[in-house]
């Protein structure tokens, strides 16, 4: 305001000394003084309108002054004044650009400091800015030592990782961050206390800087401040430039809940796993003792005609021998169906081995013979030729099958469907896989469930637990391979179980 009106005043004053004085020199040029001026205050629009105004005063002066008798000395003035001012608009309106530049540079920088800082301090994640410079260049001179193994180097100077710690400074940390190593979890003896008790991360993070890379990030377990261990995410992005370890983002996850979970989540599962194995070796206990019964039956009988062949005068002995060879194959056979009952349940069956389908498809249908003639089903099968082995665990296999041939089973009675066949088919549906393929003749896969078969507890049965598909498909996967059901084109459900070949087994 007071610059405008000094401004106003001196042009005034400019414009009277150029009009009415004798003062023969280029005093236009003076208005550039109210153009300096008119810089401090106005806009560049304003300062347009000024320098408009000061050449219009400029030539107003010179027509009052000289409009009749134009001399070439008052002319080549008033083009200087002119120039002058021109030049000078022209200089203000560059600086003034360069001005708002700057100004709109700062106040962008300004703005995302404070959008970092908001960040920073409010996320729920623990973040310290931490000085990792010295900690670089001590590493970086072990390097140029010939040091390169840092957890050799640890186990020989079981020291240095408190000497590291001791090179690390904390700029800042968040309230997260001071949450999870307590109040003073600025101070290095904090540091001390959370790293030291399970030093392996931190070797890892030595290690990490030490080799150049610039991001680590692994499961860590860092001792809290009321001495309990947490398991956390450790993330450290490390920047390009070496000048600016002294501010690396370190940020951590509390974990310990989540794997605490996931835990008893593998625990649970590995329960009810060996529940529906023992549940698979129930729904079989028919076929077993149907099974167990032929041997048994065959070693009554032939201990009736050793007996026989004994009491002959004299006693025929080759007989008696024929007998006695024919009972210890039949206990044989016996005691073979008890074994493989019992490698059903026990955790050692857990091996894998190479298995090939058709071996499968049939160990499989000769354990569900009983259930088959009882429910009156037929099975065919389709055998694609010269299918490689899989390594797989045979007993996880065979529990898959016989779960959905019960399914199929049991869709087909509840349905009473008059024709029930079951097709398992064998293919190798491309380079890396073979699969097998169970299809019944039931009334399909019920509408609009098909998303939630393999859920756990998902069942439409009365008696049902509904764990049967969701173990199988899980116990596929975990071998890399998958399990899937839909309804066939022509009626009735089909289940698909694929299965990776390993390049070694088949070029074996
Ligand atoms: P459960 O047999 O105890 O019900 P599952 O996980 O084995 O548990 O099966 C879940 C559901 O999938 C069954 O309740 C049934 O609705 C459906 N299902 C499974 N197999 C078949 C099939 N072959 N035909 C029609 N529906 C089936």
């Amino acid at each position: 305001m007071v610059f405008g009106m000094i401004a106003v005043a001196l042009a005034a004053a400019v414009f009277y000394v150029d009009t009415y004085t004798d003062i023969e020199g280029a005093i236009a040029v003076l208005y550039v003084v109210i153009m300096l001026l008119a810089a401090q205050t106005t806009t560049r629009i304003g300062l347009l309108v000024v320098a408009a105004t000061c050449a219009a005063l400029t030539l107003l002066s010179y027509a009052m002054t000289h409009g009749d008798d134009a001399e070439l000395q008052s002319t080549i003035r008033l083009i200087v004044a002119l120039s002058a001012l021109f030049v000078t608009t022209v200089l203000l309106l560059k600086t003034e650009t360069a001005r708002l530049t700057t100004l709109s540079i700062n106040s962008a920088l300004k703005e995302s400091e404070a959008r970092y800082r908001s960040i920073f301090d409010r996320t729920r994640v623990a973040l310290w800015e931490r000085d990792y410079s010295q900690v670089r260049s001590y590493l970086m001179d072990l390097r140029a030592d010939g040091v390169t193994d840092i957890r050799a180097h640890v186990a020989a100077n079981p020291d240095l990782v408190d000497h590291c710690i001791g090179l690390i400074r904390v700029v800042a940390a968040n309230e997260a961050a001071r949450d999870m190593l307590g109040p003073e979890n600025s101070a290095i003896s904090a540091l001390r206390r959370s790293i030291l008790p399970a030093q392996d991360g931190f070797i890892d993070v030595l290690q990490a800087i030490m080799d150049g890379r610039k991001l680590f990030e692994d499961k860590v377990e860092i001792r809290s401040e009321n001495g309990g261990d947490k398991l956390v995410l450790l993330s450290i992005s490390f920047p390009d430039d070496p000048a600016a370890f002294n501010r690396v983002v370190v940020s951590m996850v509390d974990i310990t809940q989540r794997e605490m979970a996931l835990k008893a989540l593998a625990e649970a599962q590995a329960e009810l796993t060996r529940a529906s194995k023992a549940a698979t070796v129930g729904a079989m206990s028919a076929s077993l003792a149907h099974e167990l019964n032929q041997p048994l039956g065959a070693i009554v009988v032939n201990s009736q005609t050793l007996l026989r062949w004994l009491d002959r005068d004299p006693p025929d002995l080759a007989a008696v021998r024929r007998s006695a060879e024919r009972m210890i194959r039949d206990s044989q056979r016996a005691s073979e169906i008890i074994h493989n009952t019992r490698n059903l349940l026990s955790p050692s069956s857990d091996k894998l081995e190479s298995i090939r389908l058709d071996r499968l498809i049939d160990e499989t249908m000769a354990l569900m013979e009983h259930e088959l003639q009882r429910s009156n089903t037929t099975v065919m099968i389709d055998r694609k030729p010269h299918l490689p082995p899989v390594s797989a665990v045979k007993i996880e296999l065979q529990q898959v099958l016989i779960n959905l041939i019960t399914n199929a089973i049991q869709a087909m009675d509840e349905a009473g469907s008059p024709e029930r066949t079951i097709r398992i088919a064998t293919d190798r549906p491309d380079i890396e896989r073979v699969s097998v393929t169970v299809r019944d003749t039931g009334p399909g896969i019920i509408e609009g469930v098909r998303d939630k078969l393999f859920a756990p507890f998902f069942t439409t049965k009365a008696t049902g637990m509904g764990m049967g598909l969701s173990i199988c498909r899980s116990t596929l996967e975990v071998r890399g391979g998958s399990l899937d059901g839909t309804n066939h084109p022509e009626g009735g459900a089909v289940f698909e179980m694929c299965l990776l070949i390993k390049p070694e087994i088949e070029h074996a």
